[in-house]
């Protein structure tokens, strides 16, 4: 793929919005690959008012009962997507909090909005999906529950109400998200908005009160106690962990699960009694998920496994349809283009995703041949464990999966249709299409933008970074 141009093509991103200035492009992997009709507006007479965007952090797509998991973790959920729309495979563009959220509010990926480390913030030309629906006179709104999405990185841009709810590390109790939602709602609702809301209950630490543990925790008696301090020692070699280990772990992850989809049935209860619901679109996915010893890691952002990249999406409202699942594999950078074709709105060019909308408004139609890319993930280098970013990338065939470490240039070559897990390296057998992918990833890698420094932590908080071992 060739250089991308800047996100606003040289005009400023205030000229970009006020004047109008989109285009159909959905940036795919060649310039033949585009989706015609995309950006335009829609004749539909079916759409939404108001867009509720929901993220759980670090939730992954397997331990989610309507993406095939066997224990209840996510009764509502599970409702939400039989009411709507499921896409089966959707992927996060990077597996930690900051890149992730920044490609889902932005529609690129990290390499091209910027966002990386917790040094640099987005660049002033970035358009955000909040910055056009605002444009256009929605009421937008944002409640975070991570210091990673705070306002220091810029993706409070176009927000009108922005706020940030500490996350509670033990959280032995359900969030506040949607109570300050409920809040927000009491006030605003009479006129079309764009609510973003994020919640950190599945975050390590894992866990959740009582009545959530006794469903999913069976006895252990060993060293795990799924504490984010403990799991980054592990990280540094200072503590071994066995199956058995990560056993418990994923109990009480699971048990943290259903205590955030209790959650979000109140808030879908509230929404509903209200009227709202209907004429909402509701959105839910995930930033990324988390690793229990599947390929030797924990937590997250070390590697580009489908337990860390691969997310549920589902989708639910005006110009969705009920009880359908889709089996496309899509992308975090296609939801910004896929919300504004639903509301008619055209798109800021240059987006890298595409308008999903034709997958069920045209009978036949099948996104156009495309690589989707994950990247950003953050490795502990001995012997300082120095933080070091975007070394393990990965390029996604609608079938195989090359990893590619920017580093060491070892690779890792997977067929998920016939080996899911990854477990199984078949670059020997397909030589070419390694070599192609490979060569497209460094491509599209050449381009690596970093966006200016974002203000310095303050102290309180670098200290406490420090303490988890981020820093
Ligand atoms: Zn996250």
């Amino acid at each position: 793929m060739s250089k991308k141009q800047s996100p606003s093509k040289g005009l400023t991103r205030r000229e970009v919005l006020k004047h109008g200035l989109y285009g159909g492009l959905a940036a795919g992997l060649s310039g033949s690959l585009l989706l015609q009709g995309c950006g335009k507006k829609k004749q539909t007479d079916v759409r939404p008012t108001n867009i509720i965007l929901i993220s759980i952090d670090t939730l992954r797509a397997d331990h989610v009962g309507c993406y095939g998991y066997q224990r209840p973790t996510s009764p509502t959920l599970d409702k939400l997507a039989s009411q709507g729309l499921l896409f089966e495979d959707a992927t996060a563009t990077s597996p930690w909090t900051l890149p992730s959220h920044g490609s889902l509010l932005t529609g690129l990926y990290p390499n091209r909005h910027g966002l990386k480390t917790y040094y640099s913030s987005l660049p002033t030309d970035v358009i955000t999906l909040a910055d056009v629906l605002k444009e256009h006179g929605f009421l937008t709104a944002a409640i975070v529950n991570s210091q990673y999405l705070i306002n220091r990185y810029g993706l409070d841009r176009g927000f009108d109400d922005f706020a940030y709810i500490k996350e509670i590390i033990n959280q032995w109790w359900p969030s506040e998200v949607e109570d300050k939602a409920v809040e927000w709602l009491s006030k605003h609702s009479s006129k079309p908005f764009f609510l973003f809301l994020h919640y950190y209950d599945v975050h390590s630490d894992y866990s959740s009160s009582l009545r959530y543990e006794k469903q999913f925790v069976r006895p252990y008696s060993g060293p795990a106690d799924g504490s984010t301090v403990q799991l980054l020692r592990f990280w540094r070699g200072q503590l071994s962990l066995n199956q058995m280990d990560a056993e418990h772990l994923i109990d009480l992850f699971d048990a943290s699960i259903l205590q955030m989809d209790d959650g979000i049935a109140r808030l879908l209860k509230l929404l509903e009694t209200s009227g709202l619901l209907d004429n909402s679109l509701v959105i839910v996915t995930s930033d990324h998920g988390e690793e229990f010893l599947e390929h030797g890691g924990v937590l997250h952002s070390q590697s580009q496994y489908q337990e860390l990249i691969r997310v549920p999406l589902i989708m639910r409202g005006p110009g969705i349809p009920q009880s359908k699942r889709l089996r496309n594999v899509v992308s975090h950078v296609d939801v910004m283009p896929t919300i504004l074709s639903l509301l008619g709105i055209g798109q800021p060019s240059s987006l890298d995703g595409f308008d999903l909308c034709p997958l069920w408004q045209k009978s036949g139609f099948q996104v156009p041949q495309r690589y989707i890319f994950a990247m950003s993930s953050r490795r502990l280098m001995p012997p300082k464990y120095e933080m070091v970013y975007n070394i393990e990338c990965a390029i996604r065939h609608p079938r195989y999966k090359l990893h590619h470490n920017r580093l060491t240039e070892k690779r890792r070559f997977y067929d998920l249709q016939r080996d899911p897990q990854e477990k199984i390296d078949v670059a020997s057998e397909h030589t070419s299409l390694v070599d192609s992918m490979l060569s497209q990833l460094k491509s599209f890698m050449s381009v690596d933008i970093v966006g200016p420094a974002a203000p310095p932590l303050p102290p309180e908080e670098a200290e406490r970074l420090k303490s988890l071992g981020y820093l």
